[in-house]
């Protein structure tokens, strides 16, 4: 390394493909890893003008110099690496003809890219470990007399494994997670160098079901994958002059009985202490194993996340030993085995709500979620189980009887992905409902998106990541991840192109097609893209958005329209029934249309990106017939669509299925639908993503404010005000008197109505991605009155944006971080449009005019909401009204009535006692 400037500006954080930043990455399986970095230093003030990678293997460098900008997925510009490379990378880039200085070199080593890289056996155990029997450990020895320099352990499992060796924990947390196990069954790399000592080193390990052969879905069904645990474990022992050792599973190895004597997802755990650590002794059987299913991960492991302290114990009215951890959470519960006697038996049950006092388990439909452990002469200091989780925020503890609060907390279990988004604002509720996002996402990201954390249900839904995914992208750093789920997707994909309604497929329905749920295919791609810039998941995704599009369009009826076919809709609509919640108020073929347009266009646009321009306008042509279905079959003259529901109006304006000359009266129709049902939330799963959205951007930001801010329920912020942490399933999860929805479906941790932070991020912050990567970005921030401040920051792949304002007195200041090697565009209200390079932009504004005036028509009053709360309270006080629900309704058929009529409006032209006081309040209120 030379040439060394001294002028400050250098590449940093140098990451390999989506893997975590890092010293180190382990195991990848690229042989040809793309690479990619951040400016730091004086580096914002001089672009990049090229770039040069290093790469050092056993002690020997050599080093590439390419003139280019690009500094984000570059190719990797080597010959490509062999199973176990290791070699050490350092990146440096040049700006106006000087060299920056070298990056932090990172490590980076590959796994075992070829199958016949695994020359061990793949064991079972053989007399014992049956389903329903004590969880086998699987135990070998290997004696050492000479200590290697460098020792691998790779290791994959048929269930879910826990790897000990000489007794300390190797592996991370529910490994080898959830693939589409035959055909991507991943396994793991660990570094056992410093594990291993000279003589006789034991592994031990621990198998469970997991979600290989342990319970899986709602209607009973278990052992969907196989019905019999396995594991295969290779060990490398390297030495210093290049002799490599290979041991690992064999016929030589034991299995015995485990304490642990039930286990599962959804039912919990149960370690009895009074049997042997290794109990039953039985031999193991070597089985065949398709070696060329494993592959490396692409994102990172489950790991516990956080440690949160209990913050509260007491005893329930029913006399039951009660703990909060103040938050919802997944993970598990850990609990001092202080002052246990032998014989005891600890039983940790799980809730994520109250009722009467005591746990709610009826969301939890069938899972038990019950850890129960019996002490005996020799018990662990803590008591926690290893191979499942629940979703909770309270426990309920018995057999413990001096139970202290310090005696217990709560392990957050998650993949482990760095954040990288924060929201703030001057609204403690609005900033308690982004957190609430962040920690449904944190408990729903294990290993794979599902929907929710805690009943018997826990899939990877695909409609709710494919509403979720954008908020995803710029919460945590989810792109690995997201990959890794997307190729399952592709692999679970039916040969006819329809999508599995969860992925990995445990449902096995013959042809499901799901518009907004097997959008997924296309959407998620397409989102990862636009956030991370990476463009070989368009590559790699293509055939399977084809496939999904192809089939969806020869559904299309003659109008272009896609009509019936079974479909959840605007699942969850808030009016729907409690038991029936696809009984939505937007007609299912709205939704599907709207859908089968919006996943047409998406493919078009990817197939530009990839420079296949005859398929992009095939597909162009596909979308403008659906569009043209979509008017045909719903869209009246006059701008009416179908339904007349929020969310009809808001596809229609979002993906622009209506003609030109009707989007404004589509625009209209939707901010009086807002207006008359009180500014509360009429949508479900499809609406919800996308209204604020299609208010904001057709002229009616101040109303897309009023139903983020609403409180009332159903809106974002109630269940804030029932003191939710984590977004809910429903609107009304919680009902308003406080006890718990009674539909079958009722969870407490599910992200797809958080969708709407992605909104939040990128237009009322005002921080969105404008290319690719963010390597332009977006900056829009809505200045509205209804808030002092509210800021966005996110680490995008270039560094460091965020974008913030606040209004001190009559000025609003803006102030824009462009990190280097990006611009931004800025379109500040108030301000000249400009595009700014990086660094920190500090804007003044004077807010507009203050557009408050006396209003003319009932519409302009309820816009107006210190006016509108007021007509609500008087009406309510005097009572002619339950709620501000009741008297917006009134207003239907009256918005372009006079202002003073409004009490026309509440009495509905009969007389009632009360009158001569509501319309005496009134008219002093609006004189
Ligand atoms: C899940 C949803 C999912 C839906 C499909 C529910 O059971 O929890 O989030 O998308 O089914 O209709």
């Amino acid at each position: 390394m030379t040439d060394t400037a001294a002028v400050d500006r250098h590449a940093y954080d140098l990451r390999i493909e989506n893997h975590p930043v890092g010293d180190r990455v382990l195991g990848i399986g690229e042989p040809a890893p793309r690479l990619s970095w951040r400016l730091g230093g004086d580096a914002q003030e001089a672009s990049q003008d090229g770039y040069e990678v290093e790469l050092t293997r056993a002690g020997e460098a050599t080093s590439v110099v390419v003139e280019s900008s690009s500094q984000i997925y570059v190719p990797w510009p080597f010959a490509p690496l062999g199973s176990r490379d290791e070699v050490l990378l350092s990146v440096r880039t040049q700006h106006q003809g000087v060299w920056g200085r070298w990056s932090t070199p990172v490590t980076v080593e590959t796994g075992l890219l070829h199958p016949d890289d695994w020359t061990v056996a793949f064991i079972s155990p053989r007399d014992l470990g049956a389903a329903g029997m004590p969880a086998p450990i699987l135990t070998g020895g290997l004696q050492l007399d000479e200590l290697p320099d460098v020792a691998r352990a790779y290791v994959t499992a048929h269930g879910v494994y826990q790897l000990r060796l000489n007794g300390a924990l190797v592996s991370d947390e529910l490994s080898p997670g959830w693939t589409s196990y035959s055909r991507r069954l991943r396994y793991q790399t660990y570094d056992v160098t410093s594990a291993l000592r000279l003589g006789d080193n034991t592994f031990e390990i621990l198998l469970g079901d997991g979600w290989f052969r342990g319970r899986l879905g709602w209607d009973g069904g278990r052992a969907i994958y196989g019905d019999t645990l396995g594991v295969i474990l290779q060990v490398e022992l390297r030495a210093a002059d290049g002799r490599t050792v290979i041991w690992g599973t064999d016929d030589s190895w034991a299995a015995f009985e485990s304490q642990v004597t039930q286990h599962d997802h959804y039912d919990g755990e149960h370690w009895d202490f009074r049997r042997a650590r290794l109990g039953l002794e039985g031999r193991v059987e070597v089985r065949t194993l398709d070696l060329g299913s494993l592959v490396a991960p692409d994102g990172p492991p489950v790991r516990v996340v956080e440690l949160l302290p209990a913050t509260r114990i007491w005893r329930s009215p029913s006399g039951r030993t009660l703990v909060d951890f103040g938050q919802n959470l997944v993970g598990r519960v850990r609990v001092s085995a202080r002052g246990l006697r032998p014989g005891a038996t600890v039983v940790v049950r799980h809730a994520e709500v109250l009722e009467a006092g005591d746990l709610c388990t009826r969301p939890l439909r069938t899972a038990q979620a019950t850890n129960v452990f019996r002490l005996g002469d020799i018990n662990p200091d803590v008591l926690e189980p290893s191979l499942t989780f629940q979703g909770f925020r309270y426990a309920e503890i018995s057999g413990h009887d001096e139970l202290r609060l310090e005696d217990v907390e709560a392990a957050v279990l998650s993949s482990d992905l760095d954040r990288t988004g924060w929201f703030e604002s001057s609204n403690p509720l609005l900033n308690q409902f982004h957190e609430n996002v962040y920690w449904g996402m944190r408990g729903n990201f294990l290993d794979v998106p599902t929907d929710c954390p805690q009943r018997d249900e826990r899939l990877g839904w695909t409609g709710d990541i494919q509403v979720f995914a954008p908020t995803a992208q710029f919460l945590a750093d989810s792109t690995g991840f997201l990959v890794s789920w997307l190729k399952d997707l592709a692999v679970d994909q039916n040969a006819d192109g329809s999508v599995p309604f969860v992925i990995p497929d445990v449902l096995g329905m013959t042809s499901p097609v799901g518009a907004a749920w097997g959008d997924a295919a296309v959407l998620v791609p397409y989102t990862l893209y636009q956030r991370s810039g990476d463009i070989e998941v368009l590559q790699r995704q293509l055939p399977s958005m084809r496939a999904w599009v192809d089939l969806v369009a020869s559904r299309a009826s003659s109008s272009g329209a896609w009509l019936g076919g079974l479909q959840f809709g605007d699942w969850l609509d808030p009016d729907a029934p409690p038991d029936d919640p696809g009984r939505a108020k937007t007609p299912h073929d709205v939704v599907s249309t709207a859908y089968l347009v919006r996943s047409a266009d998406t493919l078009a646009r990817v197939l530009t990106i990839l420079r296949n321009e005859p398929s992009a306008e095939h597909y162009r042509g596909i979308a403008a017939r659906a569009r043209s279905g979509f008017v045909h079959e719903f869209v009246t003259a006059s701008g009416r669509i179908l339904g007349d529901s929020a969310t009809g109006y808001s596809l229609a304006l979002e993906l622009d299925l209506v003609p030109a000359e009707l989007r404004q009266a589509a625009a209209d129709r939707l901010a009086d639908i807002v207006r008359c049902s009180d500014f509360r939330i009429t949508t479900g799963f499809v609406g919800t993503p996308v209204i604020a959205d299609a208010l904001s951007s057709n002229g009616y930001e101040e109303l897309a404010l009023r139903l983020l801010l609403q409180t009332e329920c159903p809106s974002w912020l109630y269940s804030v005000t029932m003191g939710a942490t984590t977004v809910w399933e429903r609107w009304d999860s919680l009902l308003p008197d406080g006890s718990v929805n009674p539909g079958g479906m009722t969870s407490f941790n599910h992200y797809a109505l958080g969708a709407v932070a992605d909104w939040m991020h990128r237009r009322l912050a005002g921080l969105a991605p404008a290319a690719p990567g963010y390597a332009r970005i977006s900056v829009r921030p809505i200045l509205t009155p209804l808030l002092d401040h509210a800021s966005a920051r996110h680490v995008t792949p270039y560094g460091l944006a965020a974008v913030g304002w606040s209004r001190d007195g009559d000025v609003v200041t803006v102030t824009v971080e462009v990190p280097p090697g990006t611009t931004a565009d800025l379109n500040v209200p108030g301000c000249e449009r400009t595009t700014v390079g990086p660094g920190t932009h500090v804007l003044q504004v004077d807010p507009p005019a203050d557009a408050t005036r006396r209003p003319s028509t009932i519409r302009e009053l309820m816009d107006q909401m210190p006016s509108w709360t007021a007509v609500v309270a008087i009406a309510t006080a005097t009572g002619l009204a339950r709620d501000g629900r009741d008297v917006a309704r009134c207003m239907a058929h009256m918005l372009d009535s006079p202002a003073a009529a409004v009490a026309d409006g509440i009495l509905k032209g009969v007389p009632m006692p009360g009158e001569a006081d509501l319309r005496s309040r009134l008219s002093e209120l609006l004189a």
